[in-house]
């Protein structure tokens, strides 16, 4: 129970990781905002399984990518659930797309989501724990592109390694508030982002080939770590980012 009666908000918690992380959290002993973009059943499910827990749960519609929708998001959560204790930026978009195809559109919604919008709901949150006097913990999800290039990527693993900056530039002002930031970036997980690499048997082979435990993860694998990150056990780590990818950045 690392974090029990804490509150936490986790963004695009309707499916994958982001569920994993939900489900790790109930366990552990948290009450849980589930935010979803467009998947509201599944999201209702999702909270469903944590109040069956025994902990407290709450749906919340939002665009991680425009403040009007961050900031009624993070109203929301707090008159209903109380104080966020603990923030998850996990929501994202990936998209596989050329350098030379990509357009001014693409770039920009894929970037809004994955990189402004973790930066949005950090500003919007850390503003409003400050201003009531309040401790908390945001934990980024970031990806192995960060450190690896995948094809047709120029878009997406520019906002996951920048995660690792924005991580470690709010933790610096941010921690001397009462606020830690940390970041992890899980490699290959079986989620609706990765079901079409699952079925290419010409893909899939290479690439397990290259991750040292010689499989794909699973997102209660991402949720264990960072339940770790957000609980009061890692009170001394601020600013940093782990890769949870099965051994597949480093060979
Ligand atoms: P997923 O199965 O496609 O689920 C994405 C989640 O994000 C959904 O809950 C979706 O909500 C939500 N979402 C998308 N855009 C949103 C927006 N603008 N505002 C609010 N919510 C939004 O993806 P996943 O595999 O779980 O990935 C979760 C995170 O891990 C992403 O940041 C991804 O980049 C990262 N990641 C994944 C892998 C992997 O192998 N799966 C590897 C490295 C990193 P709706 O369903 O309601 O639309």
């Amino acid at each position: 129970m690392r974090l029990k009666n804490k509150v936490a908000l986790i963004t695009g918690a309707s499916r994958g990781i982001g569920k994993g992380i939900a489900e790790v959290f109930a366990e552990e002993g948290a009450d849980v905002a589930v935010n979803y973009l467009a998947s509201g059943p599944a999201a209702e499910d999702v909270a469903a399984w944590v109040r069956s827990r025994g902990r407290r749960a709450m749906t919340v519609k939002a665009d991680v990518a425009y403040r009007g929708e961050v900031e009624a998001m993070i109203d929301r959560v707090w008159n209903e659930l109380g104080p966020i204790d603990i923030l998850v930026n996990n929501a994202g978009i990936e998209t596989i797309v050329p350098f030379l195809d990509l357009t001014d559109e693409q770039w920009t919604r894929l970037t809004d989501v994955n990189l402004r919008g973790e930066w949005l709901c950090s500003q919007v949150f850390c503003r409003r724990a400050i201003a009531e006097g309040r401790k908390g913990s945001i934990v980024m999800i970031g990806s192995v592109q960060a450190g690896k290039v995948l094809p047709g990527r120029t878009h997406y693993a520019p906002t996951k390694l920048g995660l690792e900056a924005l991580t470690r530039n709010i933790s610096a002002e941010m921690t001397p508030q009462g606020i830690r930031v940390n970041c992890v970036h899980p490699g290959l997980i079986d989620t609706d982002m990765t079901a079409w690499v699952m079925k290419r048997p010409d893909l899939l082979p290479g690439i397990l080939a290259q991750i040292s435990v010689g499989r794909a993860g699973e997102p209660r694998e991402i949720g264990t770590v960072v339940a770790f990150f957000a609980s009061d056990e890692a009170s001394y780590l601020t600013g940093q980012s782990i890769h949870v990818d099965g051994g597949w950045v480093g060979k």
